[in-house]
């Protein structure tokens, strides 16, 4: 049977070039995709629910849930801790869904290294690295201060950009959208192991 399998699709690039807007225009076209909730150390923006934009730990919280090995990966990202719970994924997996991860660079080559093939790679670029200030500060939801650790860290993320076998430039939203679906549904129509296609 051809796209049974169930696939992670690891979403990342630096902090403003608009990987969470893309995830859910993705998510509109695949609701079946299950969208994985991260552990962070992060204080909660406005509007932001716990368990459902974050599982919002502190940070004792999160390191005794590290040590006991709770995490897929886990990372510090701009003086934050955030984190894949392997309960999130084994969930998914086990119900036979794919699932979308929206996480960082160094997370991401830690997914890679564990996940190998069942794990897709996509890599989220601007037009131009003078966009994430634009677009960070439209977002209006970061302190001057915190957009400016975020913008020091973007410049190592973009250089890890050949890293990933995807690599989407989010200039037009739509065009990029588009992008990233068909990217997706070829993925989720492609088995990983050929003796699956004689089934
Ligand atoms: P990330 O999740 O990567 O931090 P967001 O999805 O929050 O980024 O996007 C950051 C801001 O940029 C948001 O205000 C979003 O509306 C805007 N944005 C996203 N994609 C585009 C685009 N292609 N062109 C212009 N603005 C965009
Ligand atoms: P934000 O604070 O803007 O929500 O997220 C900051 C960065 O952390 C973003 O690049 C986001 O993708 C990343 N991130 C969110 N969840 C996780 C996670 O579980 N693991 C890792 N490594 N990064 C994450």
């Amino acid at each position: 049977m051809v796209g049974v399998k169930s696939r992670v699709f690891v979403i990342t690039g630096p902090s403003g070039v608009g990987k969470g807007t893309l995830i859910s225009r993705l998510r509109e076209q695949i609701p079946e995709l299950e969208l994985s909730v991260s552990a962070t150390t992060r204080k909660p923006r406005a509007g932001e629910v716990d368990g459902r934009d974050y599982h919002f730990l502190t940070p004792e919280e999160f390191a005794r849930r590290a040590e006991a090995g709770d995490f897929l990966e886990h990372a510090t990202f701009s003086g934050n801790r955030y984190g894949t719970l392997r309960s999130e994924v084994e969930r998914t997996l086990r119900s036979g869904r794919s699932l979308v991860l929206e996480i960082e660079v160094q997370g991401a080559r830690q997914v890679r290294a564990v996940m190998g093939d069942e794990a897709v790679l996509i890599f989220i670029a601007p037009p131009d690295p003078k966009v994430l200030r634009e677009r960070l500060a439209g977002r209006g939801t970061d302190s001057e201060e915190a957009i400016a650790r975020r913008l020091e860290t973007a410049k190592q993320e973009l250089e890890a950009q050949q890293e990933f076998k995807h690599v989407i430039v989010n200039d037009d939203l739509d065009r990029a959208t588009e992008e990233l679906v068909r990217i997706v549904r070829s993925e989720l129509s492609t088995t990983l192991d050929p003796a699956d296609d004689q089934a």
